[in-house]
């Protein structure tokens, strides 16, 4: 084939030529690149707890945020209904554990906060129900356990205590890690000296946490879900009015003009010096563009396929978002009749949230301002949520099992029942590590580095829960704050170098 002697342009035709094209395609009419909305430090893409607190603390370090959220709402899994006559339950988030970075936040915006319950709970087992109605988790403990079976008890939960220290040391310890490799209720069995009636307390109050079966999570992860129950126990706060309430105050705190609703992302474009985002408007399907210095994506696990991100995701993050798992939740609102008895009632005291271990999940009491009319809200887990989130069945058998499951539970009181409320999630919308994996091993650690200009954040990079999202948003806000302090240092000249040199 005969070669093409092209002469190479002079430099100023080159100019010229390049200029020609970039008008070209500005001024063409269909081919026109959509103008940018706004450019700024960070775009966050989500306005779920994880993203609301990562604008939050990049606010506070005096640092400009916006975030994309597809939804028309803000607090994403944080969702609370109300009803009339000034009733309230949640839909999701049910209550936020002591520990949780969140409640700093709160505290700091004045979100006005209670508590009633501690973090064991009355629990039905063997057809029996164990009302928790004691004033702490000891005495609890003593009405479900013989003398022996409490002694066993307390010597396991100081060995889960001790693991949960050993997990915050860093290389994380070899033998300790290969507890990844095995499920939590394979190690459980394995503690001969836990009676069986103690094996299925620890299941029942631990696996509406992580919603899914003991059998198909890691011991790893199992002893680190583990930490709200151990010792005395972690306070649950709730938000007084609703836990929607306390992602409101979040937003109030950034301003409308940071929060962009309905704004679906597709695309997250990275280069050397910034990255651009692509969304589509799901009031008018018009795509808009947004360019910032860094972008933390708190889309959850489930969702972050629908995402094309340029450059490519690495076979190692794409392998740590395959290979992780998810329970599953189904929430179910019920009211009640003015004149329904109130079966969970002892001598004045609720023995509510009550753990079924069953069809019914956990029943948690919804909030009226009387007895009157009162309201309870199921949180449904595991393969009874999947089932009811597949809508394989319709919303009229749904009510039916569950009413079939009130009459055993509690003779009569379906004919109180008023009206229920079905609310469904993603199958895999609770963040789980299937045995083999572990929210510690190196696939994790993957996820939690930045890829350039972009950082994942949200629950599942670092637990189950949404004091995973708080701390994921903590973790990236720290990391980026420090290279938007140091480019803004080296713009004013500043010197790094050692001071010798000075
Ligand atoms: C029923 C239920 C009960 C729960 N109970 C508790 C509990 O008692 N205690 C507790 O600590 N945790 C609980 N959790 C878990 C807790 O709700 C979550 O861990 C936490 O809310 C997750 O926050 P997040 O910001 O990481 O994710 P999300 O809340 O899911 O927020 C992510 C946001 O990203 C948006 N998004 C997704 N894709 C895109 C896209 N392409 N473009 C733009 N936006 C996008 C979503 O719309 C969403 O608003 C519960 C969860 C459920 C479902």
């Amino acid at each position: 084939m005969q070669r093409l002697n092209l002469k190479p342009y002079p430099p100023i035709l080159k100019f010229f030529h390049s200029l020609f094209l970039v008008l070209l395609v500005l001024l063409s009419p269909g081919i026109k690149a959509a103008p940018f909305e706004s450019s700024t430090s960070v775009i966050v893409i989500g306005a779920g707890i994880s993203g609301l607190s990562a604008a939050y603390h990049l606010k506070k370090a005096g640092y400009k945020a916006i975030i994309l959220e597809m939804s028309p709402h803000i607090g994403g899994r944080i969702r609370t209904a109300y009803y009339p006559d000034k009733r309230h339950a949640e839909i999701g988030l049910a209550e936020f554990w002591e520990h949780n970075p969140t409640l700093e936040i709160f505290r700091a915006l004045k979100v006005p906060l209670e508590t009633s319950y501690t973090s064991f709970s009355s629990f039905i087992h063997d057809g029996k129900l164990y009302p928790f109605t004691q004033q702490n988790n000891l005495e609890f403990l003593k009405s479900v356990l013989t003398v022996s079976e409490l002694e066993a008890y307390q010597r396991w939960d100081q060995q889960v205590a001790e693991l949960n220290r050993q997990l915050e040391v860093r290389p994380i310890d070899s033998k300790l890690l290969a507890l990844k490799d095995i499920s939590f209720s394979a190690w459980i069995k394995q503690q001969s000296q836990l009676s069986p009636k103690t094996q299925a307390f620890i299941r029942i109050e631990s696996e509406p946490e992580y919603a899914v079966s003991w059998d198909r999570i890691s011991a790893l992860d199992g002893i680190a879900e583990w930490h709200i129950f151990s010792g005395k126990g972690e306070t649950p706060y709730h938000v007084v009015g609703g836990n929607h309430r306390g992602a409101l105050a979040i937003a109030n705190y950034l301003g409308k003009q940071s929060i962009h609703t309905n704004r679906m992302v597709t695309h997250v474009n990275s280069t050397d010096s910034g990255v651009e985002v692509v969304a589509t408007d799901m009031a008018t399907y018009q795509q808009r563009r947004y360019r910032a210095k860094y972008v933390i994506s708190t889309v959850p696990l489930f969702r972050l396929d629908d995402i094309q991100f340029s450059p490519p995701l690495n076979a190692t993050i794409k392998e740590a978002i395959r290979t992780q798992t998810g329970g599953a939740y189904f929430s179910a609102h019920i009211e009640l009749d003015a004149q329904a008895k109130q079966p969970w009632q002892r001598d004045g005291v609720s023995e509510l949230p009550i753990l079924t271990d069953g069809v019914l999940g956990v029943i948690y009491e919804g909030k009226s301002p009387s007895h009157q009319n009162s309201l309870l809200n199921l949180l449904i887990t595991d393969a009874h949520a999947q089932r009811f989130n597949m809508r394989i069945n319709s919303m009229d058998e749904i009510k039916k099992e569950l009413l079939a499951e009130f009459e055993k539970l509690w003779p009569g009181f379906s004919h109180y029942v008023k009206q229920m409320t079905f609310y469904r999630y993603h199958p895999r919308a609770i963040a789980s590590w299937p045995v083999g994996r572990s929210r510690f091993d190196p696939l994790s650690n993957e996820l939690r580095k930045a890829h350039g200009r972009l950082y994942f954040a949200g629950d599942f990079t670092e637990g189950t829960h949404s004091d995973g999202a708080a701390k994921s948003a903590l973790r990236t806000v720290k990391e980026i704050v420090t290279q938007l302090d140091n480019d803004k240092n080296a713009r004013a000249g500043h010197f790094y170098g050692p001071k010798s040199q000075q």
